[in-house]
């Protein structure tokens, strides 16, 4: 343990290994931690599991060593923590929060991409949750959260400012869904909290979800976490990279430039022999040189060749 009180985190969805663009945010979380002395803890988000290949997570652990990226603690499964996700949702519902939503899918394309609140006559207490838990048969609608027209606000550490008015931007959103799995915002929220993380480093994808975490973390009385959210990735010529073409698959043999590639998106401008160095003096430069306000908005993905 270290004299920070800053803890952070990374958390992957084990759908698949590490590509290059999740690479980024795992380097980015671990330089921010390691240069404020903090601890970095390793959360698998494996709670949708037909969505999880087998031997996925081992698969990302094993990159994230072969990286030079070791994390503190143990890791945390979240496949382990179905029971506090359930007593989060009891909180919730005795709010009086949750509703059943039995919206089709085609229901839901003809209501746009905010909910209307359509379903919320169809309150669904504490008890009627606990009921729907021991008869899984009877429970084969959503469960959606309720929002009201409050402005969540947040000072990005990256990307500045950043608001949204739950009802307008958002709409009432799933908690836990049809098919009875509990969904990324509730669970990411529970066990933020649960592992104290003060501090949130994660890809720019995840910024518009960022205003309905706050509000759960709200409505079950967490602390929120500072947040910055990485840059968005363009080519030479100014485009958006897509998701495709941003998932270049790890190389375990170039490891090294990979990681030289990071530090670059990251606004940091190692020196060119740091790429033969080998990936423990790359990243021990880039947590003494780490500068988040060095890491721009948006940043060029160069042809890794030229590295
Ligand atoms: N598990 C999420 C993902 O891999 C990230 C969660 C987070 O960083 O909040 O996209
Ligand atoms: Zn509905």
């Amino acid at each position: 343990m270290t004299g920070s009180s800053y803890v952070g985190r990374f958390a992957p969805s084990p759908s698949g290994p590490l590509h290059l663009g999740s690479l980024l945010a795992a380097v980015a979380s671990f330089l921010d931690a390691r240069a404020n002395e903090g601890l970095w803890l390793v959360r698998i988000e494996d709670i949708d599991p037909p969505r999880e290949p087998a031997g996925a997570a081992d698969e990302i652990l094993t990159q994230l060593h072969h990286f030079g990226l070791t994390w503190d603690g143990e890791v945390l499964y979240q496949s382990q923590r179905l029971d506090a996700y359930a007593a989060a949702l009891m909180i919730l519902a005795n709010e009086g929060l949750c509703f059943r939503c039995e919206c089709t899918r085609s229901a839901l394309r003809e209501q746009g991409t905010v909910y209307s609140g359509h379903c919320r006559i169809h309150g669904l207490s504490a008890r009627d949750l606990q009921y729907a838990d021991k008869h899984p048969d009877s429970s084969d609608a959503a469960v959606r959260l309720r929002v009201g027209s409050d402005t969540y606000s947040l000072h990005d550490r990256v990307q500045g400012a950043y608001a949204q008015t739950l009802n307008t931007d958002v709409g009432d959103f799933v908690v836990r869904r049809k098919d009875g799995l509990i969904a990324y915002q509730l669970a990411v929220v529970v066990d933020d909290a649960f592992q104290g993380i003060t501090d949130i480093v994660r890809g720019i994808d995840l910024l518009d979800s960022t205003p309905r975490q706050l509000y759960l973390q709200d409505r079950l009385g967490y602390n929120a976490p500072r947040y910055a959210h990485l840059p968005v990735i363009v080519d030479a010529a100014g485009d958006k990279l897509s998701k495709q073409s941003f998932a270049p698959a790890l190389e375990l043999r170039r490891s090294n430039q990979q990681l030289y590639q990071c530090l670059t998106l990251l606004g940091l401008s190692p020196p060119k022999n740091l790429v033969t160095g080998g990936v423990e003096a790359i990243l021990a430069w880039g947590i003494e040189h780490w500068d988040i306000q060095a890491v721009p908005k948006l940043a060029t993905l160069i042809a890794p060749s030229s590295v």
